[in-house]
Parts: structure tokens; sequence; C-alpha cells
């Protein structure tokens, strides 16, 4: 499995293997873009509202092989409608393309409404196994704010198990996801963004080591040195990491970067996803506010 780290959150994955095309039509090869934020750096505004160090964002630019990457999207996938995970410039490039766009149930409809082709992401969406995992993006009142927000489990037969946690603080449903699917990669947010009020609304430092020490293989992290609100550096969370002795199984990628996984963990039939899983609660109307407020 290969996993190209753009930028932020957004990450080119490549499954499946090309020779099988002609035989077996349902593992053919995707290039699954996830979470595209594509703005031109400073072209939204920052979101650290309050105690200083505003910035426009993006903080940096896409790394310069992106475009001639992306001519090989095949499907785009969102796991949240925030700014920083789905821009403008996404949209108008996807509609663009005409790719197809897969999403939890809570956010199809409104993607839907934006001209979109949506298809719900559920269990055997892309011919892999899925489960939605939810979230909670920030605690209390701003919790509430960010809105709903769900992790995603992809499971494909030919590739490794992948569990894009998305943006989260740590709660014992991110933890018991983890202990039952065993995904032998996780990709996780490590900015500790916070607006300034409030709290942390992305897993903090301590939750981020308790996060590797669960991982069963290999924790990517993402969301870092991209966006005014996420104060953590590649540079501070690499020495943690390693003072933890847990540099081993963790990755911190560049922009631009290839992350190639050869294989899973073991031979061992993998968990089934839950069929029911609820991708969570309806968002009212603060999460299209907060969406707003952030200039999309
Ligand atoms: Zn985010």
């Amino acid at each position: 499995m290969k996993i190209h780290h753009i930028r932020n959150a957004t990450t080119l994955l490549t499954v499946g293997q090309k020779h099988r095309q002609k035989h077996r039509q349902k593992h053919r090869q995707r290039h699954l873009l996830i979470d595209p934020m594509l703005a031109e750096p400073a072209s939204m505004p920052g979101f650290k509202l309050f105690g200083g160090g505003r910035r426009a964002n993006p903080l940096v630019p896409l790394p310069p092989e992106t475009e001639a990457r992306l001519a090989h999207v095949t499907d785009v996938v969102i796991t949240h409608e925030h700014p920083d995970h789905f821009d403008k410039a996404a949209l108008a490039w996807i509609r663009d393309r005409g790719l197809p766009v897969w999403a939890n149930a809570m956010d199809g409809k409104n993607l839907a409404r934006k001209g979109l082709e949506v298809h719900e992401l559920q269990n055997g969406a892309m011919g892999m196994d899925v489960e939605i995992i939810p979230n909670r993006h920030g605690r209390g009142l701003l919790g509430w704010l960010m809105g709903p927000v769900s992790g995603y489990y992809l499971a494909h037969p030919d590739e490794p198990s992948i569990y894009f946690t998305s943006d989260a603080i740590l709660t014992d449903d991110i933890l018991a996801a983890i202990d039952r699917l065993k995904p032998d990669i996780i990709v996780a947010p490590a900015g500790s963004a916070n607006i300034g009020i409030g709290g942390n609304i992305l897993f903090s430092m301590d939750e981020l080591v308790t996060l590797a020490k669960r991982a069963p293989g290999t924790i990517i992290f993402n969301h870092l040195e991209a966006l005014d609100h996420c104060p953590t550096t590649r540079e501070g969370l690499h020495q943690r990491m390693a003072a933890e002795g847990l540099l081993e199984r963790v990755r911190i990628p560049a922009d631009g970067e290839d992350i190639i996984v050869e294989r899973g963990l073991s031979e061992t039939p993998r968990a089934r996803p839950l069929e029911n899983a609820h991708p969570g609660r309806t968002p009212g109307l603060q999460k299209w506010f907060t969406a707003k407020l952030a200039g999309t």
C-alpha cells in the first residue's frame, strides 16, 4: 500500500494491484484522495481565534509534484466538511473531473447539494471492509460547535488495513476500535489544534503517546505545520516519540513523502467491521456555522 502524504490531512492512498484489473474488476487499483485541502497558501482565514498567533491558512504550499500525482485520482474520500479537509479549491477540482466522492451518511446529503456525485462510505464500498468510527472533535461547548466527525477504517483484501482517525480527541470509542479491528496502519492528526480557548480540538501530545502505544502496527502522524492553530511541530513530536521509545512504529512524513507498507501484521483473519456502526449524531446548524466561520 502506498500512502502519499500531501499536506495537512490530505493524503493519496493507492490500493490494489494493477495486474488484477483485467480479471477482478472490484479489486482494480484505486487512487483515493482523502480529505483534500488544495488551497493556495494564505487564501483562507486563520483558525486561531484567541490568544494570538492567528495567521492566514494554509501556511505552506502544496508540494511541487502534487498536480502530477493528483492526475491519477479515481475516488475522493471525505471524513468531514471542515475547510482543512475539504475546501473550495477541492470542490472545484472534484467537480471539474466528475470524480465520485465517498462520505459517511452524516455528510453525504450536504455534499450532494454542492453538485458532487456522492456515494455512502459503508461496509463493502470500493470492495473494502469499512467501518465508520464516531469521534469527538473537542470538549464541551467547543466540541459541540465543531460538529460530529467520524474516522474511517478501510481494509482492502490485498492490502494492510488502515484506520484514518480523522480529527478527534482521544475517546474510548477510538481505543475500542483499535483493540477490536487491530488496524495495520493508523493515520492520526498530530497538530494538537486549539483555537486559543476551550482546550484542544485534536489529540494532545500525551494522547498521541497513548495512541502510538496502543497501535498494533505503524502509526502515521499528519495534520502538522500547515495551519495556524496547530502548534505541534514535526521535530517536537519526533523528540517526544523518541523519548517514549516509540520511533520504531511512528512515521511523521514530510509534505510530499511516500510511505510504503507492504503487508499486514499477521495472516490471522481480520475482525469484521460492525455493520451498523453509526456515523454519529446528525449535525445541527452548528457544523454549518463552524465551516462558514472558517471561510468555506
Ligand atoms: Zn482538521
